[in-house]
């Protein structure tokens, strides 16, 4: 599918790389020097999928220091003990060490994660993939079993959601983040992003769905967080 090929590739990142070093770090001197002085103190941790078109720091207008993110193919957070490592250590270490305020688990749309629980077929010369994937077969299960999709998108639609929903449940099973629950002193938040439209769909617990952000802003606002 891709590619430029490996020379361009490179030039490319360090066509980036030198923009970087000459532009936008003199540019942005005063954050950097923040955080190198104080140490980073990320308020949220943000996990995403590893898909190319998403960038969390851009989406949240977040600078250095502001979110600890994690990245993985399809936003999946394997339930407590299913699979210790990579994912897990993050969660422990934002949660304890960091003490971060809130954990985004932040899906999208064209998610091809999702269209490969869909269609396993695409994944069978990929074994690794294919069992990575198991942690969110609960929400494919929860799709067909409802059966209120009425084609191939919908289905897709609905288990980019349903998989959002289910990955904040496993999040739960890990034990940092179901201590700072318990306090009150984290929250939870499922998201949903829309590439096609630079949108997000934000899961309301009153409401039980997932609506459009805009219609939270006003409250942000009114909480002071918008000055953040
Ligand atoms: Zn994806």
């Amino acid at each position: 599918m891709s590619s430029v090929g490996i020379e361009q590739s490179r030039s490319r990142l360090l066509t980036g790389l030198r923009k970087f070093q000459h532009q936008i770090y003199p540019e942005r001197r005063e954050a950097y020097e923040r955080v190198i002085r104080d140490g980073q103190q990320p308020h949220a941790l943000f996990i995403t999928c590893a898909d190319s078109r998403i960038d969390p720091e851009l989406l949240t207008q977040s600078g250095p220091g502001d979110i600890f993110v994690s990245r993985n193919i399809g936003n999946l957070v394997p339930a407590y003990g299913e699979v210790l490592g990579g994912i897990s250590a993050v969660i422990e270490y934002a949660a304890l060490a960091l003490e971060i305020d809130q954990v985004v688990v932040c899906g999208h749309t064209d998610c091809g994660a999702m269209r490969a629980l869909l269609h396993p077929e695409k994944v069978s010369a990929m074994p690794t993939v294919k069992s990575w994937l198991r942690s969110a077969e609960a929400a494919l299960s929860v799709v067909q079993a409802r059966k209120t999709a009425r084609d191939e998108s919908e289905a897709l639609h609905e288990l980019i959601e349903e998989n959002v929903l289910l990955q904040m449940r496993h999040l739960r099973t890990h034990p940092s983040i179901a201590g700072k629950l318990a306090q009150g002193s984290i929250a939870l938040s499922g998201w949903v992003y829309d590439i096609a439209q630079g949108d997000v769909r934000i899961y309301d617990e009153q409401e039980r769905r997932f609506i459009s952000a805009g219609r939270l802003f006003d409250e942000v606002q009114g909480a002071g967080g918008a000055a953040r």
